[in-house]
């Protein structure tokens, strides 16, 4: 199959899949085993070599796991992808390659909250730096960028505010560093916006979300364009240099585009082992077969919900970027023409305590610290997820005491609507 000439709705179906060699079996295999006999010694060994591709270890390799490779990268416009256990797995999986003790990666401070934490907290302990900056600002983050910058990093529709990222913009500043550009294409999904085509040199995604889309599984996966030049740029020696852990190969001169890839499963997950399931990789194989199908759904729901609330009486704001009031409205029809997702927030008059009311009085939605499901799903974040924080630092992580943030699911609009209204009355009744 010549993938390149498909459109997304075929190969959302089709890319890296083949009716199994040994059964015919139509649907991909769950290939539940930890480990593949070689043919003879000498395959063994140029298996371990990388002379050859194939299955060794499913800690490394899998081939359910690897149709789900396959899949996701064809679908970003990408040369490979690995596999993790994660989104945030796949963040680590990321920077891994890259970065050394005393290395920074430049992050936008409009990000999803458990990020802000692995950032801005437990990547220290790898003698790793985020510096956050304002991703609008071109200057800033220009500034930001020293020698030991390896990376930049941010979300293309930020998760919960819905704040829209300037791709080709932030893509030029890290061109003229020398560094690649890490996009988190969570919210978005490849159905709305390709980073790569605004200039990302990888993105990230967490499958447990919209990739998957009902709420069944954790998993994550890196992408490569395939198109940084990690000699020229001559700042990521794992990459270029000969890599101690992978007895001196030099990975770019051996795999060309694949160089970062065959890292990732030579060294990332050999060593690091965030590996993901092959039960995982089934579900969220069958989940994107109607990725777009639902997509379309979300975003239909979304607008429409986001409009209605927009004009209720007792709701303040709604931060939804496909609102035309939204300053984001614009930049959306650059970066995601589709739309700009179904993750929005609304401020509810009455502040927190008619939040917990409300929350408490919906039949529909789910009150789950969870998003991207074919569900309809909501969270209070103040009391919640950042029960911890202050007011004034609530307010400033878009998790005010008066917000309340949505995930707008597939099912009826209206009904939907019916449910927020009702609950909305008996918050103030
Ligand atoms: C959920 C989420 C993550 C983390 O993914 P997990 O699969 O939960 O580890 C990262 N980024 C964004 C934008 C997310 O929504």
């Amino acid at each position: 199959m010549t993938e390149k000439t498909y459109g997304f709705d075929t190969l959302q179906i089709h890319a890296g899949a083949r009716p199994d060699p040994a059964t015919g079996a139509r649907q991909t295999p769950i290939y539940q085993t930890t480990a593949f006999c070689f043919r003879d010694a000498e395959h063994a060994a140029a298996l371990f070599n990388l002379q050859e591709v194939g299955y060794i270890y499913s800690r490394l390799t899998n081939p359910t796991v690897s149709v789900l490779q396959e899949r996701v990268a064809t679908l970003e416009g990408g040369a490979g992808a690995v596999c993790c256990s994660s989104g945030h797995a796949a963040q680590i999986m990321a920077l891994f390659p890259l970065m050394g003790p005393g290395d920074n990666v430049v992050v936008s401070n409009r990000l999803y909250g458990g990020s802000v934490t692995q950032f801005s907290q437990t990547i220290k302990r790898f003698g790793w730096e985020a510096k956050f900056v304002d991703i609008d600002k071109k200057g800033e983050i220009s500034k930001a960028c020293t020698k030991r910058t390896k990376a930049i990093f941010c979300e293309s529709i930020a998760n919960p505010g819905g704040h829209i990222a300037d791709l080709p913009m932030i893509a030029k500043v890290a061109e003229a560093k020398g560094v690649p550009l890490i996009v988190d294409n969570t919210s978005a999904t490849p159905w709305l916006c390709r980073p790569i085509e605004h200039g990302a040199t990888l993105v990230v995604h967490s499958l447990t979300k919209y990739m998957t889309g009902n709420g069944t599984v954790t998993g994550g996966v890196v992408v490569d364009s395939g198109k940084f030049d990690w000699t020229a740029a001559g700042k990521h020696p794992s990459l270029t240099d000969p890599e101690p852990a992978y007895h001196g190969l030099k990975f770019h001169e051996t795999f060309g585009p694949l160089a970062f890839t065959f890292h990732g499963i030579a060294v990332g997950l050999r060593d690091l082992g965030m590996t993901m399931n092959p039960q995982g990789a089934f579900l969220t194989l069958l989940g994107i077969e109607t990725l777009s199908l639902r997509m379309e759904r979300h975003v239909a729901n979304a607008k429409k919900i986001a409009a209605w609330m927009e004009e209720h009486d007792l709701i303040t704001e709604v931060t939804y970027a496909g609102l035309k009031s939204s300053p984001s409205f614009r930049r959306m029809k650059m970066i995601c023409p589709k739309g700009a997702g179904a993750l929005f927030t609304a401020r509810l008059k009455g502040g927190y305590d008619a939040c917990t009311r409300f929350i408490d009085n919906l039949d529909l939605f789910s009150h789950v610290a969870n998003l991207g499901d074919a569900r309809s799903l909501v969270i209070h974040s103040a009391s919640t997820t950042h029960r911890q924080l202050s007011d004034e630092q609530r307010e400033r992580a878009g998790a005010a005491n008066d917000m309340v943030r949505f995930s707008i699911g597939i099912e009826d609009a209206d009904d939907l609507i019916a449910d927020i209204d009702q609950a909305l009355k008996a918050a103030h009744g």
